[in-house]
């Protein structure tokens, strides 16, 4: 997924929105917490929505139209055992002295090293 691009008011009204949990927080709210106007808030709303960050669901609210904000909710990312299949670190005898900083590391390992080589020159 491409890394999408947020505005610090974006990123605090993203923290507000998901602090509201499902019943989701009212756009005309969401501008006063925020500490701006009608205009600036809707123009974040909005463009959190084209993001895919958030839905807007229209509602009245004391006779005003305004909008629900709820962060949409995305399914957990599968993976696949496929992708690991084959993998030399799961028969490597020396798993457990193998770490981050260690002498013998994932970084200068050259069986795993030629194992992602091979993965990527399979896809
Ligand atoms: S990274 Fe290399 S040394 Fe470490 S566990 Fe995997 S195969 Fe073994």
């Amino acid at each position: 997924m491409p890394r999408i691009r947020l505005s610090l008011m974006e990123k605090r009204a993203i923290e507000i929105i998901k602090k509201a949990g499902d019943n989701g927080v009212l756009q005309s709210d969401l501008w006063k917490i925020l500490g701006t106007d009608s205009r600036e808030g809707s123009r974040i709303a909005i463009r959190l929505e084209k993001k895919g960050i958030i839905n807007r669901e229209p509602t009245i609210h004391e006779g005003k139209k305004t909008y629900i904000l709820r962060i949409i909710k995305r399914p957990p990312k599968k993976i696949s055992i496929v992708t690991v299949k084959g993998c030399p670190c799961f028969t490597c005898p020396d798993l457990t002295r193998c770490g981050v900083g260690q002498p013998i590391n994932p970084i200068s390992c050259e069986k795993l090293t030629k194992w992602i080589i091979e993965q990527t020159q399979l896809s």
